[in-house]
């Protein structure tokens, strides 16, 4: 069986400083630090920085008064920052600069006296924050048809903003949506998709053309993951998400002759390389790597532990 695998998966710059910033944390004031959510949307990330000595929390009233307080990648409500500093947390935040960025441009849409359309999927960690640091009314809008449902007030006065991790192509229909019923709505049309959100779709686009079946190592609750699995199959490549090895179902594999394996941002490459290791047990493989796009994006640590 010929193995393919994309370029570039796993981890991106933003899952790097976050899983940095608990691992120096930890080292810099001792264990436990507390960590407010999955740091990064993947079980065997979170099981490492727990043997390490972190200690994953779902609400800030877990964490003892004066604690060093970790919050994820994915970002946090103004009411949470307001919750840390009122119980006297030492908070640092892991939240992705481009996560950041997302939280910045709404902010300053709203101080324009514009109301903010987010669009992304509700109940997601990082859409509870953003929406939670827009000051005003913000209206999240997930699909196509969620636009005409909207009840603008000043329609002349709108601006959208998006997850980072959505699909480019149906990100894009949506704001064609927005703009054919809104023509005065400002935004940065898919911009907001971070470049490993992009890259990793773009180098599974590829994967596509080439597979019999893709493999996506990643977690069920991972977005950017989920989105590489979808954009596989509306290609018409049966394509499956699995959080690592022990999860694959060797019947997926009858008749496949290349298999295209790719991780989303928060999935380790370990898990990618014992997926490689089982299926080398299984059968004879050929392993290859498409040529991709190179990543040179690097974050720099908050100054508490630079
Ligand atoms: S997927 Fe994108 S936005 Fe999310 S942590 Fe990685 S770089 Fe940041």
């Amino acid at each position: 069986m010929r193995v393919i695998l994309a370029q570039p998966r796993g981890f991106c710059a933003g899952v790097v400083r976050a899983i940095e910033i608990v691992e120096r944390a930890i080292d810099k004031f001792g264990p436990p630090v507390y960590v407010r959510h999955e740091i990064v949307h993947n079980r065997h990330v979170v099981e490492s920085l727990k043997a390490k000595g972190a200690q994953f929390v779902e609400e800030l009233d877990e964490v003892p008064a004066g604690a060093v307080t970790i919050f994820s990648a994915h970002g946090v409500s103004r009411a949470v920052e307001d919750d840390a500093e009122g119980r006297g947390l030492q908070v640092i935040d892991a939240t992705c600069p481009l996560v950041e960025k997302v939280h910045l441009e709404g902010q300053r849409y709203a101080a324009r006296g514009r109301e903010v359309v987010l669009i992304g999927h509700a109940g997601h960690p990082e859409v509870i924050g953003t929406i939670g640091q827009i000051p005003g009314t913000v209206h999240l809008v997930s699909k196509v048809e969620d636009v005409a449902k909207l009840k603008i007030a000043h329609p002349d006065q709108l601006a959208f903003v998006t997850q980072t991790t959505l699909s480019i192509d149906d990100t894009r229909q949506i704001v064609d949506a927005l703009r054919a019923r809104f023509p005065g709505i400002v935004g940065p049309n898919t911009k907001d998709i971070c470049y490993a959100t992009q890259n990793r779709q773009v180098a599974v686009r590829e994967l596509a053309e080439l597979a019999d079946a893709i493999l996506v190592i990643g977690a069920s609750n991972s977005s950017n993951s989920n989105r590489l699995r979808e954009l596989a199959e509306e290609r018409g490549v049966p394509s499956y998400l699995i959080e690592g090895v022990e999860a694959l179902d060797w019947s997926w594999l009858s008749g496949v002759e290349t298999l295209g394996i790719t991780a989303g941002a928060s999935a380790p490459e370990r898990l990618v390389q014992e997926l490689i290791d089982a299926l080398g047990k299984f059968t004879d493989i050929q392993v290859s790597v498409l040529p991709g796009r190179e990543e040179h994006t690097h974050f720099r640590l908050p100054a508490q532990l630079a």
